[in-house]
């Protein structure tokens, strides 16, 4: 594989740029930290030659290091993510890259099949404590056990590259149809049958055992796990990954398939602001998750069919914005036992009652957990109180929950930084919008690495786009999914 060769877009330089030579004396590396010092260099000329970049927030990094008795807040490191300078690799790339990749929800562990396909090389680097998905999450409460999907419920299908996969994980036994009715109900009881012209799908054992299962047949995928990635250095032609000091590998580009306040204190001093930029420009929205577990049935409204929903959009009710019958969605043929149902609130809700998710008051957890209740009851139209007291209960805060505006563009791409993005903001808030993502952006980084000499410049993407509000559900957009006029309620379902 080639080196890209010379580069200078005006698109994508901002700022002056600095040059680094790894044979300069002042370009020390602890090979303990991976903690690149950089000097600038006098003449801008030098960049054809085999080594690396400019980045003036590494030179800051040095000069903090000597003096980091005062370290810089957060908010001060995002906001040196708008003065800082390009970075720009031009070092060949290697023969057998390998790609790093930050995240292992749908579009980080897309990605990294994306990729395979392509025969490249990938490392997932993913902090979830349980399992891969980030927001695919399953929890299973032992001994009984209780299983809920406490983040995405159920995903529809409208792209075709996306509807092959599924179909592959239908074969695969990962993903079937959710038959069961749903709809919109209104405060008061009153349901609304919902139809789709794209079946609706779930994992068959959760969301989360659907994560962990879509890398299983690959092999040129490696995943580290659990592990956050707390720092990213160029060094030498590549990107140096390492968690609270404690060095990750080197790689030949690297992919944030993560959002909000993490990414952006990741991207805040990399060398990559026009990435760093398009990130800070994301708005997130919350939510609060109430995972309640029922010993009977609760009084649910039928559909027309007479069989009672599986699933609603809360209408008309403050706290709560969707309800499911995990239970029922899980295991349809099961009659008996315990019923575990997930209530998600509305975004404004959480708003309102928003705490650091990583520390939640039990006081705020009593109050979330009492007003969600009485929004399940005003919903069901049952009378204050009557609701029947759940044996489980747990709440659980999803502080950068949805996004709710977009750029549009499949994927971001920096060529000078090797750098990209990939994640459900991109195109909308779905599963399926975070596959799409995650498949571009392999597609993308595979004809970048392949490209020979190609400019770089050329492989620029997104990396201007401005953002538009997104439409759709306070949990994500549904695509297909609408209202049943008058079409006949019971879908084909092929389970
Ligand atoms: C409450 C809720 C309900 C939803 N319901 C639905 C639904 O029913 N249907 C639907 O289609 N969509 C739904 N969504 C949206 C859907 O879950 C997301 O669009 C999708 O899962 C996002 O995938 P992603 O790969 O873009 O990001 P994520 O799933 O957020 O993946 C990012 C991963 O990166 C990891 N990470 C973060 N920082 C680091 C770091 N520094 N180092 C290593 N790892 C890191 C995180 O742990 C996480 O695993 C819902 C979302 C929420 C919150």
């Amino acid at each position: 594989m080639q080196a890209v060769a010379a580069f200078s877009s005006s698109l994508l330089l901002p700022p002056p740029f600095k040059t680094l030579i790894p044979s300069d004396p002042f370009f020390n590396c602890n090979p303990k930290t991976l903690t690149p010092i950089f000097r600038p260099l006098l003449k801008h000329n030098n960049s054809r030659r085999n080594a690396i970049q400019a980045a003036s927030s590494s030179s800051k990094k040095a000069k903090s290091s000597k003096n980091n008795r005062r370290r810089p807040s957060r908010r001060s490191a995002i906001k040196k993510s708008f003065s800082q300078e390009q970075l720009i690799f031009n070092a060949p790339i290697s023969d057998d890259p390998n790609v790093a990749i930050i995240g292992g929800g749908m579009s980080g562990l897309l990605c990294a099949l994306g990729l395979e396909k392509r025969g490249v090389r990938s490392t997932i680097f993913d902090s979830g404590m349980h399992g891969l998905g980030g927001r695919m999450g399953t929890r299973i409460i032992d001994p009984q056990p209780l299983i809920f999907d406490h983040a995405a419920q159920f995903f529809t299908v409208s792209d075709s590259r996306f509807g092959k996969l599924v179909d592959g994980w239908i074969e695969r036994g990962l993903v079937r149809e959710w038959c069961g009715p749903i709809g919109e109900l209104e405060a008061g009881g009153y349901f609304k049958p919902m139809a789709s012209s794209s079946p609706r799908y779930i994992g068959v054992s959760g969301m989360r055992p659907l994560a962990d299962s879509i890398l299983s047949q690959t092999g040129m995928v490696n995943v580290v796990r659990p592990c956050w990635i707390s720092a990213l250095d160029p060094f030498n032609g590549m990107w140096h990954l390492s968690e609270n000091g404690k060095p990750h590998g080197q790689f030949d580009a690297i992919v944030i398939s993560h959002n909000g306040k993490c990414a952006n204190r990741l991207l805040a001093s990399s060398g990559l602001p026009l990435i760093a930029k398009q990130m800070k420009r994301l708005e997130l929205s919350s939510i609060w998750a109430l995972l309640a577990a029922f010993e009977d049935p609760l009084p649910i409204p039928s559909s027309m069919s007479g069989t009672p929903f599986e699933g609603a959009f809360i209408k008309g009710v403050d706290s709560v914005s969707w309800m499911a019958n995990n239970t029922k969605k899980l295991f349809p043929s099961q009659s008996k036992g315990p019923q575990c149902w997930t209530f998600f609130s509305t975004a404004a809700y959480a708003e309102r009652n928003k705490v650091p998710q990583e520390y939640i008051p039990n006081i705020r957890a009593e109050k979330v957990k009492a007003g969600m209740l009485e929004g399940v009851e005003m919903a069901l139209g049952l009378s204050p109180g009557s609701l029947q007291r759940p044996f489980y209960t747990r709440v659980q805060l999803w502080g950068a929950a949805l996004p709710t505006n977009t750029p549009g563009v499949p994927c971001i791409f920096d060529p000078l930084g090797r750098a990209g993005i990939c994640g459900d903001w991109l195109l909308g808030s779905s599963l399926e919008a975070s596959a799409l993502s995650g498949m571009a952006l392999a597609d993308h980084i595979a004809d970048y690495l392949q490209s020979g000499v190609a400019p770089p410049d050329e492989f620029a993407l997104g990396l201007h786009n401005e953002f538009q509000p997104i439409d759709g559900h306070d949990i994500g957009q549904f695509p297909g999914l609408e209202y049943k006029e008058q079409v006949a309620e019971v879908q084909t379902c092929i389970t």
